[in-house]
């Protein structure tokens, strides 16, 4: 059988795999073959050589190089790791997901098993999972319930190069357990204490400057991978090409129909722009001579659902043209085989906290120009197998105008959950030691945000609340809004609707060809109160279809009614998370308040409290605690209607600020919020 329990890759049954080589299991051979061929492999024994001499290892290497699927598995085998978990971090959850789909086919056992995964909202390991792919978030999170990390015998900081919040955060707490972890034993020997298992610590990057992580962790040794580099040829866009969708589609057919075969990487923004040149580039398709190369088009970014992300890896086949459409995903941290062209947009989306003069910040996602080190980290992606070429969508001089690596995500973005996670560890965002120091100003709007949320009394000190809040995978004005349904008597309500707020896809499309049929369909969901609880209908009917009905009919009416099937199905995983962790702690997620809005009002209110608005005499509404004056979002259910009071999930900036995701309120729940009473009394 080819899935087998973790003890397949015992030495028993590995014995009997190689003894049958000659005859089944081909695809077996090639594996093996493949991971020898790895350029990590011939410096396998010098590496493991260092890593066990040494708490902290740097390891740089080209992408490509085998770093992230096998010094997991070398650790293991080399007994490094001892009786150990092996942690590998990753930034994205679908970077995660799909290295352990593959390392635990290297090792020939099902995921899950002695290869594992856990991101947010999704996860998949056992007490016998060794090696452990996880987002950066999820191993900060898990310091809440194991200060220590004490399961862990090494951790793998990966892609640490992207300088993620939660990548910071990591380094930095791991500096301070190792220091517990693997103090001399006459100094932690003491009392009665049990002996701790020491900690190492392998920080990896793509990118070269790994000298302030060296410099961090007291002079860590640096050790190079040697890649395997071919030659790529750029190419720059003679005049900058405003519509870079448009520019990538012709780019990608010149070469379609010019060059000779090898797949082609086309690297975009998000989500929306794939969609829209995956259309795009299968309509011209469809117009090719009947006798020109085919082409299969595959989509890579965040929100991929799992059973796509395989598709990405096949080869193409024989007389197709394989055309990979993805984000910065496939920069670094997956490598897709068989590439010999890339086209870059010179485009990616990043988290930027946007502060506003009240110190009411929050982020939002900006399209904006990538970074020198991306646009090389991009072209390398055609020189893996063989010499390639990169088509850049910009001039020359907007390369050379590029900054040189992107800001870490500590200096410009919202630290709100990460102060309430430091906070439960008995830690400061002041006082930990950074890599780079987080903005006075940025500390002072979270420290307002939680205060306002209850998380923090007027000392800055955790309340209960707060706790209780940090128990939940949520930015904390969501998690305040669970915590709040308890007290009200509605959370099987705000689960429903918090939900699908945590989806990574839109439960509505924004349709131009039928926005007319569409708006039909959606009337019969819509709630008078606004989209909160249009969303709770919807989530109603929809579990109400997905019951009764199979898979197949349960998307047929996703399609009928024009709301996006996958954000339901990603919502109903999350919303089974969330009440595991209701069950956790305590909290009812069963109590229901039937049809009555009210309760489930109030509990939003107490989350968004910061995101509340009132009606003013011109008909526009102004932010009770900002400056801001806003609009009602077109796509709301509640545009052009003028209520007394909003509360909103987001602002959007483009020619006006619109606030999206809205519900109309009684000005009173604004007073209600326990914080703002104190105050007044
Ligand atoms: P690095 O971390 O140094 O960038 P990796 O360990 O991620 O390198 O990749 C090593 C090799 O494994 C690459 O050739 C890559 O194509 C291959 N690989 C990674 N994931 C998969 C997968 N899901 N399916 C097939 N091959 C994969
Ligand atoms: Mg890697």
């Amino acid at each position: 059988s080819s899935h087998g329990s973790p003890n397949a890759a015992g030495p028993k049954a590995r014995k009997k795999a190689r003894l049958s080589l000659t005859s089944a299991s081909p695809s077996k051979t090639s594996i093996e073959e493949q991971r020898k061929q790895l350029p990590i492999a011939s410096g396998k024994d010098a590496l493991m050589k260092q890593i066990r001499e040494n708490d902290v290892t740097v390891l740089i290497g080209e992408t490509g190089s085998g770093k992230t699927t096998q010094v997991p598995q070398y650790l293991l085998e080399s007994g490094i790791a001892g009786k150990g978990t092996i942690a590998v971090t990753q930034p994205r959850r679908v970077a995660a997901t799909s290295l352990a789909a593959r390392v635990a086919t290297e090792q020939n056992v099902s995921v899950g098993s002695l290869v594992g995964y856990s991101v947010r909202f999704n996860e998949a390991y056992s007490d016998d999972t060794r090696i452990k792919y996880v987002t950066d978030g999820m191993l900060v999170r898990e310091l809440l319930g194991d200060p220590l990390l004490s399961r862990y015998s090494v951790v793998i900081v990966d892609e640490a190069h992207e300088r993620t919040l939660r990548t910071d955060l990591l380094i930095a707490n791991l500096k301070t357990i190792q220091k517990k972890r693997n103090a001399p034993s006459d100094a932690k020997g003491k009392g009665s204490a049990a002996k701790l298992n020491p900690l190492k610590i392998i920080i990896m990057s793509a990118t070269l400057d790994a000298d302030k992580f060296s410099s961090f962790y007291n002079g860590a040794k640096i050790l190079y991978v040697q890649g395997r580099q071919h030659p790529v040829m750029i190419y720059h866009a003679a005049v900058s090409q405003s519509d870079y969708v448009d520019a990538a589609m012709r780019t990608f057919f010149q070469i379609h129909t010019d060059r000779p075969p090898g797949d082609v990487l086309i690297f975009l923004p998000g989500q929306e722009d794939i969609e829209s040149l995956d259309k795009a580039i299968k309509l011209y398709a469809n117009r090719l001579p009947k006798d020109s190369m085919g082409v299969l088009v595959c989509l890579m970014y965040a929100a991929l659902p799992p059973a796509q992300q395989s598709k990405i890896f096949a080869p193409a086949p024989s007389g197709m043209r394989k055309c990979i459409l993805a984000t910065n995903i496939a920069e670094t941290s997956i490598t897709i085989p068989g590439i010999k062209y890339v086209i870059d947009t010179g485009k990616c989306k990043e988290k930027r906290y946007v502060a506003r003069d009240s110190g009411a910040g929050f982020d939002t996602l900006l399209t904006r120009d990538i970074t020198k080190s991306s646009a090389m980290q991009r072209a390398g992606r055609a020189g893996r197998e063989g010499s390639g070429f990169c088509f850049r969508l910009y001039t020359e001089d907007a390369y050379n105008a590029m900054p040189t690596s992107a800001e870490p995500e500590i200096r410009r973005c919202t630290l709100t959950s990460s102060l309430l996670q430091l906070k439960c560890l008995g830690q400061d965002l002041e006082e930990l030691d950074f890599m780079d120091k987080p903005d006075q100003e940025t500390i002072a709007s979270a420290l307002k945000t939680l205060y306002l949320l209850g998380a923090l009394d007027n000392k800055k000190t955790l309340t209960k609340l707060g706790r209780e809040m940090a128990s939940f995978p949520l930015e904390p004005n969501l998690a305040r809004a669970v915590v709040a349904s308890k007290e009200f008597g509605c959370t099987s309500e705000i689960l429903d609707i918090i939900s699908v707020l945590s989806s990574s896809s839109k439960l509505f499309f924004d349709t131009t060809d039928e926005r007319e049929a569409a708006a039909e369909a959606r009337r019969k969901f819509r709630h008078r109160s606004g989209d909160h609880m249009t969303v709770l209908n919807v989530v109603r009917a929809y579990a109400e279809v997905a019951a009764a009905e199979g898979k197949g009919a349960r998307r047929d009416w996703c399609r009928r009614q024009y709301l996006n099937d996958r954000c339901l199905v990603e919502a109903m995983d999350i919303r089974a998370q969330l009440r595991t962790v209701c069950e956790r702690t305590q909290i009812d997620w069963r109590v229901s308040c039937g049809d009555d809005e009210q309760p489930v009002l109030r509990s939003l209110v107490r989350g968004l409290v910061q995101h509340a608005a009132f009606l003013q005499p011109d008909g526009s509404y102004k932010q009770v605690m900002g400056p801001s004056v806003v609009k009602i979002h077109p796509g709301s259910s509640l545009c052009d209607k003028k209520v007394p009071a909003i509360i909103y999930d987001e602002l959007i900036y483009t020619s006006h600020i619109y606030a999206r995701g809205v519900s109309a309120i009684p000005r009173s729940y604004i007073g209600e919020v326990p914080v703002l009473n104190r105050k007044s009394n």
